[in-house]
């Protein structure tokens, strides 16, 4: 099993995307996040490939293991890793969320922007 994958096309960009388990901002037209936003976020890269991260240290003691090899392996770059092959090394109840902006964005540089979030009940991070 895995992380599940899903994958959205925005025709007309993305004016904000929230968690679907704790329903807290991840990111909209004001807020970017960190941990201050949505606790289940592990990871966004954003329309112009820009990594953010959360801390090992930051998630429940019983993710620190999966947390610092996604920090780590990420650190080599999220475009030299298969999407799949790095669903397959997360937890099942992980949900990796790539979403695309066909049009403009894609003129500056990046259209797409892919988010890990962990939905297990327990995975708030501290
Ligand atoms: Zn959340």
């Amino acid at each position: 099993m895995g992380a599940a994958l899903a994958s959205l096309e925005v025709a007309f960009g993305l004016d904000g995307l929230y968690c679907p388990r704790c329903g807290r901002v991840i990111f909209d037209d004001e807020i970017s996040w960190d941990e201050s936003t949505c606790p289940h976020v592990r990871f966004v890269r954003d329309w112009v490939g820009e990594l953010w991260i959360a801390e090992p240290a930051s998630v429940p003691a019983h993710q620190h293991a999966y947390q610092s090899w996604l920090a780590a392996r990420l650190e080599g770059g999220l475009q030299e890793l298969s999407i799949g092959d790095l669903a397959h090394r997360l937890p099942d109840s992980c949900l990796l969320l790539t979403v695309a902006e066909p049009g403009p964005r894609r003129d500056r540089g990046g259209a797409t922007v892919t988010v890990a979030l962990d939905l297990d009940p327990t995975a708030e991070a501290r």
